[in-house]
């Protein structure tokens, strides 16, 4: 089966490699003018002339970024069958969307107004109290797009350097932790869940993700997994979905985004579990059986971002993984992830602060369960 990937980067690249073993060839469609997958057969294709052509060798499509056009989506779904399909991307490229869609479902998340004005946003600031985050309502990503807001006064600037016709405005979360579950629904509707990562975020970005959680009370998965099942039914989803959540005091869960895709939260799967997210991202969407989400061990998941480390060194600790994406150093660009496993949680630890001693631009890792 030839498989078709809207988006051509590491994501991509890393699905390619899970689907070499099912037989799987890959054809990639980038309309960026910068495809990094390095990997299957890439079709730069900025100025859609060459849609026909892809679709002509393609059997299914999927995707690894989900800022596409919906009616570039739809059209592909006239041709080929598109999984998960154009209604997962529509709310969830939206934050508006993603919210009403969580309102619906019942799934809490931070209080909220959406503003389109300078004024309109100092009155939600006002509403919400202090401090709230102001976030475009689409093409966000990584915190880009954002801004904290402490005082109503900031409110004029922060609208200026947003600069986006639309925001949406959240109470900000005195979270004990971030986490995030993934979960993969089949074509028959058959779900399964991964263990809960703790997802460490600097400036916005992800740096670390431990799954499964030492700490985690079995009910909090629960919740977590049926608010995820909600999503993936709602939508009638089929492959892997990513739900990235706030764990308050009290231990319950805010839902803050999801990512219709695999995701970097996800990473620790390719070592740290029986089946990874990418293999079970290509079962889904090719109507096989999913395969087992269980942890192998306790894992930790580093980015490399902007600068890499020393191979030699790094693959000189114990159980530890490199996988590079074969891009260029650049400031705050994602260039790998080093996945490290440990018998247990503290041996772990030892081996995040050996890592990331190595790793130029890595910040001190902290996690909530120290
Ligand atoms: P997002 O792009 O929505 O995932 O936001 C990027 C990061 O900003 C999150 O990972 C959090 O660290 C932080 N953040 C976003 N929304 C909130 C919120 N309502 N309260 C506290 N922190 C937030």
């Amino acid at each position: 089966m030839n498989i078709g990937v809207l988006g051509a980067g590491q994501l991509g690249r890393m699905l390619a490699l899970a689907g070499y073993p099912l037989g799987n060839r890959f054809t990639f469609l980038d309309t960026t003018g910068h495809p990094s997958a390095g990997i299957g057969e890439v079709m730069v294709d900025t100025d859609q002339q060459h849609l026909e052509d892809f679709l002509e060798k393609v059997d299914l499509v999927t995707y690894e970024f989900e800022h596409l056009p919906v009616s570039l989506v739809r059209a592909i779904e006239e041709r080929k069958p598109v999984y998960p399909g154009s209604e997962a991307i529509r709310v969830c490229q939206h934050r508006a969307e993603e919210k009403a869609l969580f309102d619906r479902l019942t799934i809490p998340t931070p209080a909220y107004r959406l503003v389109d004005s300078a004024e309109s946003l100092a009155v939600a600031v006002r509403e919400l109290g202090v401090p709230v985050v102001a976030k475009s309502v689409t093409e966000g990503y990584d915190g880009k797009g954002q801004a904290v807001i402490k005082d109503p006064a900031e409110a004029a600037d922060a609208w200026r350097s947003i600069g986006h016709p639309r925001l949406i405005v959240e109470a900000f979360v005195d979270f004990v932790r971030e986490v995030s579950i993934i979960a993969v629904r089949g074509r028959d509707g058959e779900v399964v869940f991964y263990p809960m990562a703790e997802n460490v975020h600097v400036d916005g970005i992800l740096r670390y993700s431990v799954a499964p959680m030492p700490d985690l009370d079995a009910a909090v998965q629960q919740t977590a997994d049926g608010y995820i099942r909600a999503l993936l039914d709602e939508l009638d989803y089929v492959g892997v979905l990513t739900l990235e959540l706030f764990q308050t005091r009290d231990g319950g869960l805010l839902a803050n985004e999801m990512a219709p895709r695999v995701h970097n939260s996800g990473h620790w799967t390719q070592d740290g579990a029986l089946t990874s997210q990418f293999e079970n991202h290509l079962r889904a969407i090719q109507g096989l059986p999913l395969g087992s989400t269980a942890a192998r061990a306790p894992t930790c998941m580093v980015n490399v971002i902007g600068r890499e480390g020393e191979a030699a060194k790094l693959l000189a600790i114990d159980d530890a993984h490199l996988h590079r994406y074969d891009k260029g150093e650049r400031p705050g660009r994602k260039l790998a992830h080093v996945n490290l496993m440990a018998p247990t949680h503290e041996a772990l630890l030892e081996k995040v602060r050996a890592c990331a001693a190595l790793l130029p631009d890595a910040p001190a890792p902290r996690f909530s369960f120290e």
